[in-house]
């Protein structure tokens, strides 16, 4: 018998996407269906991002334009997985953290982001809707995985200096 969507998976599991992939630009789509699937890929995401020593990954860096996250700042409450994630309120006060991201390997910029963010999201095991009050890692990881799932990158904040810093790097990659 042979799984489905074949083509995403490799040895280990799922395969991330790379800048500058076109999945990585897409609006991605709701979930609506809590079901086995789901929670495979849920644990599938968590292998993925582990493996590549991250601290979170989104459905859309794995091929599978789905609002979907994990993250895991190895902090008490930093484990989560979330579908449907949507940011309610965020707070005016911002602080900059040097965020790099999986999909874009060897990367890294200074993005401002506001400190704190209460999010709203379901649990993937059973729909049920849930809101988080976060700060600090766990803020800032919430806002970037968020951002995936629109199809938005760290790069797309990066002021000019740090852009023009970036770009040799951007150009290899949009050339490979
Ligand atoms: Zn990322």
């Amino acid at each position: 018998m042979q799984r489905g969507h074949s083509e995403d998976l490799n040895m280990s599991g799922l395969q991330i996407m790379t800048y500058p992939a076109p999945v990585l630009r897409k609006n991605s789509r709701c979930i609506r269906k809590f079901n086995e699937s789901l929670q495979q890929l849920v644990k599938e995401m968590f292998e993925t991002m582990y493996e590549g020593g991250g601290v979170g990954l989104a459905a859309p860096q794995v091929g599978k334009s789905k609002k979907l996250i994990v993250i895991d700042t190895l902090e008490p409450g930093g484990r989560l997985a979330l579908a449907n994630p949507k940011i309610l309120w965020t707070s005016k006060e911002t602080e900059p953290f040097n965020e790099g991201c999986l999909s874009l390997p060897g990367l890294e910029g200074e993005i401002v982001r506001p400190k704190e963010v209460r999010v709203r999201a379901q649990r993937p095991g059973d729909g049920e809707i849930i809101t988080i009050t976060a700060d600090g890692l766990l803020a800032r990881v919430l806002q970037h995985e968020i951002d995936h799932l629109e199809g938005v990158l760290f790069i797309d904040y990066l002021n000019d200096e740090e852009r023009s810093s970036l770009e040799p790097a951007l150009r290899e990659m949009e050339a490979a």
